[in-house]
């Protein structure tokens, strides 16, 4: 992990509260809430409390405490949301990472997308 994190990204204020979130859930280790351009019926973001820039980052340096909790935050996320695969349902997760991966937001977060059929994963060229 080069890149340093930064307390000024969007989601650290969110964490402390300077400025409001649509809650979907919060854990002892972290939170989930509606993404503001939502881009399917069911657009949530989960982000851990700590201070991860990406999910590799995350993988390799957060706790065990944590990454349980983070992970059964995001299957708790989509058993509330209805997405659960089964009966046409379904959901994709997403997390941008870095310049290539064309992350915006420089702290760890997964998009759990779903509500209808989401089409290919990846356009064919960019
Ligand atoms: P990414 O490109 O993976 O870093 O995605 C960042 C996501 O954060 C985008 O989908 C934005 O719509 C979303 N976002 C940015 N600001 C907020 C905010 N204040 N509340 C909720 N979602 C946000």
């Amino acid at each position: 992990m080069t890149e340093r994190y930064d307390d000024q990204n969007i989601f650290a204020k969110i964490l402390r509260g300077e400025i409001p979130s649509k809650t979907v859930l919060e854990t002892e280790h972290s939170l989930a809430f509606h993404d503001i351009s939502e881009q399917a019926p069911v657009h949530v973001l989960v982000i851990p409390k700590g201070r991860y820039i990406s999910y590799d980052h995350f993988a390799l340096s957060a706790s065990e405490a944590e990454i349980v909790d983070y992970t059964r935050a995001i299957g708790e996320v989509c058993k509330m949301m209805g997405v659960q695969p089964g009966e046409g349902g379904g959901f994709r997760m997403i997390s941008n990472a870095g310049e290539a991966g064309i992350q915006e937001v420089p702290h760890l977060h997964v998009h759990i997308l779903g509500g209808r059929r989401l089409g290919r994963m990846l356009p064919r060229a960019d």
